[in-house]
């Protein structure tokens, strides 16, 4: 079992004591962080594989996005949206250059960006798509995970998030992912103003969608006339081997939300991206942020993503993902407590073969944490692999034999 030191139990006593208790993490207390690697209050290594929910794909503390960081906040940090800064509009030249949209709105956190992206489909459904008022409904799919506010948990079919925070948005209709008929059903309706969903359901447990789901979905909203609502907060930025899940299809959704990595894991920033007919529908005063494009994160954003071409991090991702996958369908065929390996590039999942409630993913993290490598369970029996993009062969092989004999001390 794990050894919590007396300094590290001080730490978390006092975020029991002070903080809410909204989260339960693994008994660990992280001081230092760089690359790959995270050490604890006590001095002690590990390899990170959850790189913060995909928020760390360039990896800790990564010198190239603190430069830009140190740089930008000796000049200039926050505005507001009241004035221009010389920031802002040199990152919308280039970020949506990079993802190839007019345009792009800037905000902090991933769930603020999809309640944009549906304020935005909403807003396209009645201006441009003739929707009579207040007849909006955007189509949600089963096990979808965006966030926390009311809007996306009126959205979620998780009961841990919605239980006892009713009453819910309406004009959402929820179908099983992975299903084009289901889609095909729900797109009858000519109310229809989005779909929006995850390439790879990441909350859910790293949820693959079949081969040519992607295509079917562009498909049908193009016929539809519906927007397509790309949520890759987790999947965008290289983390699965792409640029874009969506790239794997060679798809491009109508408005694509980012997040997480989009920081280089340093400072909060998120983003909605689609063309002028969808993003001019909102009008000064109709949205907006006091923190969203400040000149601080839009420094720190562009690095990050010059990082990840600089590093060429899509392509290593997709090599490493597979490296990390033949050993664990490896592992899974001599371990009966490894049922299933799913994953693309360095967004993975092993399922053990447990029921959902059980506690034994928890305590093989807790073991894994012990023996140098953090993970952290998506649901009782789901285990989350997602080191940083800049992981080396050498240290995926060391990462896999920790994780390959903490699976065995289980059987
Ligand atoms: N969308 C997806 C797919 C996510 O995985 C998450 C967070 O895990 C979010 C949105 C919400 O992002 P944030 O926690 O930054 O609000």
């Amino acid at each position: 079992m794990l050894t919590i030191q007396s300094t590290a139990q001080q730490f978390i006593d006092q975020e029991h004591h002070y903080g809410a208790h909204n989260y339960h993490p693994l008994p660990v207390v992280l001081q230092r962080g760089e690359g790959i690697h995270v050490w604890d209050v006590s001095g002690k290594q590990y390899v990170d594989f959850l790189s913060a929910y995909s928020a760390v794909n360039q990896g800790h503390c990564h010198p190239f996005i603190l430069q830009a960081l140190y740089d930008q906040a000796k000049n200039l940090t926050l505005t507001s949206r009241a004035f221009y800064n010389d920031q802002l509009g040199p990152f919308e030249e280039y970020v949506t250059d990079y993802f190839g949209y007019n345009k792009v709105l800037m905000a902090n956190s991933g769930v603020e960006a999809g309640e944009a992206a549906v304020k935005l489909c909403r807003r396209w459904g009645y201006d441009v798509k003739g929707i009579p008022s207040n007849q909006a409904k955007i189509i949600f799919v089963e096990g979808n995970f965006w966030g926390r506010t009311l809007a996306a948990i009126s959205s979620s079919t998780d009961p841990s998030s919605r239980v006892g925070f009713g009453p819910f948005m309406t004009g959402y209709e929820i179908i099983p992912y992975n299903d084009l008929t289901a889609l095909d059903a729900a797109l009858k309706d000519p109310n229809v103003a989005g779909f929006m969903f995850e390439p790879i359901q990441g909350e859910a447990g790293v949820i693959v969608p079949d081969e040519g789901y992607l295509r079917g979905v562009r498909e049908r909203c193009t016929r539809a006339n519906v927007l397509m609502i790309a949520d890759e907060v987790q999947t965008g930025i290289a983390r699965t081997g792409k640029r874009l899940a969506c790239d794997h299809e060679n798809v491009k959704p109508d408005i694509l939300i980012l997040g997480k990595a989009l920081s280089g894991g340093v400072f909060p920033v998120s983003a909605v991206l689609a063309d002028d007919e969808i993003m001019l529908t909102i009008k000064p005063g109709e949205h907006g942020s006091t923190f969203g494009g400040n000149p601080l994160a839009c420094a720190v954003a562009k690095a990050a993503l010059e990082v990840i071409v600089a590093e060429d991090l899509s392509r290593k991702a997709d090599h490493m993902g597979k490296l990390f996958r033949e050993r664990m369908h490896a592992l899974a065929s001599k371990n009966p407590l490894v049922k299933l390996v799913r994953g693309k590039g360095l967004l993975n999942a092993v399922v053990i073969n447990d029921h959902p409630e059980s506690s034994t993913a928890w305590n093989i993290c807790l073991a894994l944490a012990e023996n140098g490598l953090l993970a952290k369970p998506t649901h009782g029996n789901i285990i989350r692999f997602a080191p940083p993009l800049v992981i080396n062969e050498q240290d995926m092989d060391a990462s896999c034999s920790i994780i390959e004999s903490t699976m065995t001390s289980f059987t």
